[in-house]
């Protein structure tokens, strides 16, 4: 997402968040504010106004991408969301995709692989989920559960899992080599709120359906996780498919930023709207033409 006309100079933001977040190779994940709320400079209701107004412009960003992808363009987004529980990943999905028309949305979630999927290699589900043209494309985890859970897990054999953060990269590139911009998005929640969170899932009825007891299990694993993030963020965050790491404790500002991202994503694209493959001038006097007044 390079050269930009729209955030950084937009009240609120004084940074433009696709240059604030991106991991670079001195990013730090352990010394990385989780409660932060880089490069916006004004307080939750300023950010819910902000991001209201961002959305009516999404609307028409996606549309028109929507539209292109109807007359022959090969443009779209995927939007790659990873997080330990209680990040928020499904808060984005709801809040910010929820902003635009779902029709031109494609949303996938990837669990623990089923049997037939694990038949096959592991990107090969991660494949037939790829955006079509005109789509945004969502992805609810994705192909670098290989670097998180299957590392943490040794669920494969660690000489295998060492060749998996190149792979996921290359993988990356082909993406974006097709036509796809692609946004990695990592969530960061703390220690603290991530126990918060899990706390409130416990204790309301509403909630306990989110609540899985596995999701101890992963806490109890909270080291092993952050060092598989921070390993994962400094081996694949390249220029052509950088991470860009989200201060999640704030749930506000994290929507805030990804709705920013997805916007400059879109805004980038700088797509018109098609041009007509009929005449409009002979469509209108055919039209007029079936007046019965
Ligand atoms: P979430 O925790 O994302 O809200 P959920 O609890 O409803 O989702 P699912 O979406 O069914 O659960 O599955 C998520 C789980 O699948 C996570 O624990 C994740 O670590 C695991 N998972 C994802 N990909 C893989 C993989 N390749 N191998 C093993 N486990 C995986």
């Amino acid at each position: 997402m390079g050269k930009k006309k729209k955030s950084t100079s937009s009240a609120g933001w004084s940074g433009d968040p696709s240059e604030l977040l991106r991991v670079g190779p001195d990013f730090d994940l352990a010394s990385f504010d989780r409660a932060g709320t880089p490069g916006w400079e004004g307080d939750k209701d300023a950010g819910e106004q902000f991001m209201a107004q961002r959305g009516e412009e999404l609307s028409d960003l996606q549309e028109r991408l929507f539209a292109d992808g109807r007359s022959g363009g090969t443009r779209s987004v995927l939007l790659l969301l990873q997080g330990i529980d209680t990040a928020g990943k499904g808060g984005i999905v709801r809040h910010v995709i929820g902003m635009v028309d779902p029709q031109g949305v494609a949303l996938a979630s990837f669990g623990v692989p089923t049997a037939e999927e694990r038949e096959h290699h592991h990107l090969w589900r991660i494949r037939k989920e790829l955006p079509e043209p005109g789509k945004i494309g969502v992805f609810d985890r994705s192909h670098y559960e290989q670097v998180l859970v299957v590392k943490v897990d040794e669920l494969e054999p660690a000489d295998v899992n060492e060749t998996r953060y190149d792979e996921c990269v290359e993988f990356d590139r082909t993406i974006v080599e097709s036509g796809t911009t692609l946004i990695k998005v990592a969530m960061m929640v703390s220690h603290a709120e991530q126990g918060e969170r899990l706390q409130e899932r416990l204790e309301r009825p509403d909630k306990w359906w989110k609540y899985n007891p596995g999701d101890v299990d992963v806490r109890e694993e909270w080291d092993d996780y952050q060092a598989a993030y921070a390993e994962m963020l400094a081996r694949t965050s390249v220029p052509e498919a950088p991470w860009y790491v989200i201060p999640a404790d704030r749930k506000w500002y994290a929507r805030l930023a990804v709705t920013e991202l997805l916007h400059g994503a879109l805004t980038d694209l700088d797509l018109g709207w098609p041009a007509a493959d009929f005449d409009p001038k002979v469509e209108l006097e055919r039209l007029a033409g079936t007046s019965r007044a």
